[in-house]
């Protein structure tokens, strides 16, 4: 039986009406998840993508993994709405400590308005200000999107700190970022009722020390922003992913039949240049 060789990973952020650098447009994300489903792609859970390159099971020829970074409400809104409806799944990378409390919004198309979902630089300063709630997500949203099976959600840290560039001791830099990591771990377990074994790093930044602080609080998956393609000799703290853009369809369908192919993928990074 044909089975998956190497497994696409795909990067989103925001989906909102205002597309930018980390922004693709509503239209565009549906346009993306129809051409996923036209071309015969599996979306699989993370555990199952972790499984595939620890050895431990096969995918579909054609899988692919769809995450989120951050845990913006316009993924709620905007996206939510189109996986449930294809049948899709994705996960949600959430920044832990910014995820608030109160009743569900509204979600695009399904009756009564849908909240507005700002920029990217509108949300950073929202967050900076201290008005998270205004474009992050709830956790009865989350809820929401988890019992449907459209959704999980993962870690992004409790902070989304760059302590490498907040704390200079390497020793007390790596006891911050382990008390990030564990109070995201543990506020996943307490309001999920589960552990997670994934975790994205904000701004893709990691090293050696990273590795090993996250391996001993149980995170075994690690993402990363860097574009090399994943196999079975992938190892799972160096997971690559695809940085998706507001583009057609067309672009998408070329990115993952590149990053479907051991072969393809290495030349194709190699040729840009990328790790
Ligand atoms: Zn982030």
């Amino acid at each position: 039986m044909k089975a998956a060789k190497a497994v696409p990973v795909l990067m989103y952020h925001h989906v909102s009406p205002k597309p930018g650098l980390v922004t693709v447009a509503p239209a565009t994300f549906r346009a993306h998840m129809e051409t996923l489903v036209k071309d015969g792609y599996s979306a699989v859970s993370a555990d199952d993508f972790l499984n595939f390159l620890l050895g431990r099971n096969g995918l579909p020829p054609k899988s692919v993994l769809i995450t989120f970074d951050d845990g913006y409400l316009d993924n709620y809104v905007h996206a939510y709405p189109v996986l449930r409806e294809l049948g899709l799944r994705a996960t949600i990378f959430a920044v832990t400590g910014w995820i608030g409390d109160g009743p569900a919004r509204n979600c695009a198309g399904e009756g009564g308005e849908p909240p507005l979902c700002l920029d990217h630089r509108a949300c950073m300063t929202a967050i900076a200000e201290g008005r998270a709630d205004e474009i992050m997500l709830r956790w009865s949203e989350i809820e929401a999107m988890e019992a449907s099976g459209a959704i999980e959600i993962h870690s992004h840290t409790h902070t989304h700190t760059r302590w490498d560039k907040t704390i200079s001791d390497p020793s007390a830099r790596r006891d911050a970022l382990a008390g990030d990591l564990a109070r995201s771990r543990d506020t996943l377990r307490q309001r999920l009722g589960r552990e997670t074994r994934h975790l994205c790093w904000p701004q893709g930044y990691f090293d050696d020390d990273y590795v090993t602080v996250a391996g001993k609080l149980g995170y075994e998956a690690l993402y990363t922003t860097l574009k090399h393609v994943n196999t079975r000799q992938t190892p799972p703290y160096d997971i690559g992913r695809i940085v998706t853009k507001d583009r057609s369809d067309n672009w998408l369908s070329r990115r993952l039949s590149i990053y479907s192919s051991p072969l393809l993928g290495r030349l194709y990074t190699a040729m840009r240049g990328e790790k």
